[in-house]
């Protein structure tokens, strides 16, 4: 990065530094953080912009009176890429692994039932019916074909298994991942792999041990990661190796194309604490969430701000209660549980973190995080944190037989928490990227790509990285 001048050019130059960089990534997320160490390995001039104090965008862990908490994921799977950025990060040996064979559950009929992990566990669990499970032969020894339009998660489910599976499994499942609304999710976007299964074999089950087969991959399941000082060490690490790149307290306010496009192409407009500052940059990687990318783009391109700003978040309350192990009568042996939404409980789950990692919680306490909220039920992030931290404790106490309330709370609100695949969403993508397209040295990365997930981040903004500058 250049400085290249600190004299007043108009309204908003007056007392503003101008500088001048290759690559600008506004954003400082865990896509941004990736894309811009990847372009800075490569040689590559990159610098990131993030608005807040601290990086690494919902990825946050915070230690208080005895607990480790994560305020946003909880954990990730370990993805061969993520495996691999971490060695290179030199963090590989902080990483701590959930036990792999760790039962999940679901609530159903006031009783906590661990979820089937295999297909003869499916076939065998009281979790469904045998109409459930008769339709999952027929799917498997039969034939079918997707429909020709987007198809949302909950048609394809009752077209293929029926309601009762939409209800106890999927549903819960869709809950933990996105938050979001079955009804309104698309299947294509949301879980491809289920569409081209069926698209390509005729039968989910069939496509996807198919696709398993003919994966060149190593077979075994990703184990759920996490590190023994939490999740944000990955984004500290990231952060730590792109040193000068990084510009914190950073909010980029207006971006614009270049009138004299020797020094830059985009004029990246930028509020920092330590004043104002114009960066000229000849490439413009987009690592903020879509309401920002869209208010920032649509100067540059109107269409752009539109199809961007229309992408739905869900919101999410992210609620950390600690209490005394005497005072939990459950074995709190396992992951966790979700809660599917005919149960009439407003927690869509809760993952009991001090069973999955050593270090979350001291001893003779345990610690565990529920999520509530999410598109189907907006509202619940309004209540105030007491509330929140009431209504858990009041919906999960009985199920895990406590005794006492809890000794520790804390309340984690996310108005725009993760981005929704709905009905539509490869549609919008298809015309975000033409419209991309009409803008020269335009790049997006991103958790409304190519899934949510922290591993889908990294291998996007890693492939945006490759595209930018080929090796
Ligand atoms: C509650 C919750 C639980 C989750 N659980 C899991 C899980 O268990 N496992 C998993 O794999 N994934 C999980 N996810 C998903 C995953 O964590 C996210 O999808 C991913 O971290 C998003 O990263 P990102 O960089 O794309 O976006 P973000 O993290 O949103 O980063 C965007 C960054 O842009 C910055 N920014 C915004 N505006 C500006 C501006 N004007 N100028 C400069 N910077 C700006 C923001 O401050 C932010 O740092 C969870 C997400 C949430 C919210």
């Amino acid at each position: 990065m250049r400085l290249l001048q600190v004299l007043p050019l108009d309204a908003w130059h007056a007392h503003t530094v101008v500088t001048e960089t290759k690559t600008i990534v506004v954003g400082g997320g865990i896509s941004g953080l990736v894309c811009a160490y990847a372009l800075r390995k490569a040689g590559v001039d990159a610098v990131v912009v993030e608005a807040s104090v601290r990086v690494g965008g919902v990825i946050r862990s915070e230690r208080r009176d005895g607990f480790l908490l994560e305020l946003g994921p909880q954990s990730f799977s370990g993805t061969t890429e993520l495996r691999k950025l971490c060695s290179e990060l030199g963090i590989a040996d902080q990483e701590v692994e959930a036990p792999a064979r760790a039962p999940r559950y679901v609530l159903l009929n006031g009783k906590l039932i661990a979820v089937p992990m295999s297909p003869p566990a499916l076939l065998t669990s009281s979790l469904l019916g045998g109409r459930t499970k008769w339709n999952m032969a027929r799917d498997a020894f039969g034939r079918s074909c997707a429909p020709e339009e987007d198809e949302s998660i909950a048609s394809f489910v009752r077209r293929k298994f029926g309601a009762e599976l939409l209800d106890r499994l999927v549903g819960p499942f869709v809950s933990g991942v996105y938050a979001g609304d079955p009804e309104r999710l698309s299947l294509r976007s949301a879980f491809p792999q289920l569409y081209e299964a069926e698209k390509a074999s005729g039968s989910v089950i069939r496509g996807m041990l198919r696709a398993a087969k003919a994966s060149s991959g190593p077979r075994e399941q990703p184990t759920l990661l996490s590190f023994r000082e939490g999740n944000e060490t990955l984004v500290r690490a990231l952060a730590a190796k792109i040193g000068a790149g990084l510009r914190a307290s950073a909010e980029v306010v207006n971006i614009a194309i270049a009138r004299d496009r020797t020094a830059g192409q985009f004029e990246v407009r930028v509020r920092g604490a330590g004043g104002d500052e114009t960066i000229l940059a000849q490439r413009l990687v987009m690592a903020a969430p879509t309401d920002v990318a869209g208010r920032l783009l649509s100067g540059v391109n109107a269409e752009l701000g539109r199809l961007l700003s229309g992408i739905e978040y869900a919101p999410v309350a992210v609620v950390s209660l600690g209490y005394r192990r005497a005072d939990v009568g459950h074995s709190l042996n396992g992951f966790g549980f979700l809660v599917p939404r005919s149960s009439g409980l407003r927690v869509l789950g809760t993952v009991w973190n001090s069973s999955l990692f050593s270090g979350r919680a001291r001893d003779g306490l345990v610690l565990l995080t529920s999520f509530v909220g999410g598109v189907t039920d907006a509202g619940a992030v309004a209540l105030s944190d007491e509330k929140l931290a009431a209504l858990v404790h009041g919906e999960t106490r009985d199920l895990l037989h406590m005794t006492a309330a809890p000794v520790f709370s804390h309340v984690q609100i996310y108005r725009r928490a993760l981005p929704q695949y709905n009905l539509g969403h490869a549609a919008r993508l298809a015309a975000i990227e033409k419209s991309r397209q009409a803008v020269a040295n335009l790049y997006f990365v991103g958790n409304y790509l190519r899934g949510p997930a922290i591993g889908s981040c990294v291998e996007q903004a890693l492939a945006a990285a490759a595209a930018i500058h080929p090796v």
